[in-house]
């Protein structure tokens, strides 16, 4: 049987727990690297009549204010 000292088994658990928490934080390191940004296909647009800002979709040259209705350019 293989006899521990309290120091050796000390070192073991703590060992052990630091290799645990290494190999989580590569595998959230890589894991999360791979992820894609989505850029968003909307603009932000301020209303010339309320100062309501508001997104749109890009593109689009007249957009419609949610608050007021009016039309922008
Ligand atoms: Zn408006």
């Amino acid at each position: 049987m293989i006899e521990l000292t309290p120091a050796a088994a000390c070192t073991l658990y703590l060992g052990a727990t630091l290799a645990f928490l290494l190999g989580l934080w590569i595998y959230h390191h890589y894991s999360s690297r791979h992820k894609k940004i989505i850029t968003v296909a909307h603009k932000l647009h301020v209303c010339e009549y309320c100062h309501f800002a508001y997104l749109a979709e890009l593109g689009k040259d007249v957009t419609q204010c949610p608050q007021c209705q009016s039309f922008n350019k």
